[in-house]
């Protein structure tokens, strides 16, 4: 699947709508999701051009796809977060119910988290 720039991740990276930033870097960008679906819900994206986790893996630099992991335990734990616990998700794809086409990974946590699937 070929990058749709026109994705709404890719205009918040452009500065085209707002964000409520909790994180950014050189190579990531994190911030809060617009309808939240626990206490703290982040997104976190990479500032490069990838549709999803998979097209993030085959093709990412070794130091974009550090920078993306040390940043989804910092947020976690700069969020209070760690001791509790929290999940992290990420859609992908048709079946995984990915709605937007740029990597993402959904930071959940505050409160007791239910089933992994309904
Ligand atoms: P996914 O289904 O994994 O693609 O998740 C997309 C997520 O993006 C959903 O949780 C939406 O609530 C969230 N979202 C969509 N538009 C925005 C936006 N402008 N700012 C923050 N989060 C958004």
């Amino acid at each position: 699947m070929a990058y749709d720039d026109q994705n709404i991740f890719a205009k918040i990276l452009r500065g085209e709508i707002p964000n409520d930033t909790v994180y950014e870097d050189e190579h990531v960008l994190a911030f809060n999701d617009i309808a939240p679906q626990a206490p703290v819900h982040v997104l976190v994206i990479p500032k490069g051009a990838y549709v999803s986790i998979d097209d993030f893996g085959a093709k990412a630099s070794a130091d974009e796809i550090a920078a993306f992991y040390r940043s989804v335990s910092k947020i976690a734990r700069d969020a209070g977060l760690s001791e509790d616990g929290y999940r992290v998700i990420a859609n992908t794809g048709g079946h995984g119910g990915q709605e937007v086409p740029h990597f993402h990974a959904h930071i959940l946590g505050g409160k007791k988290l239910g089933a992994m699937l309904p």
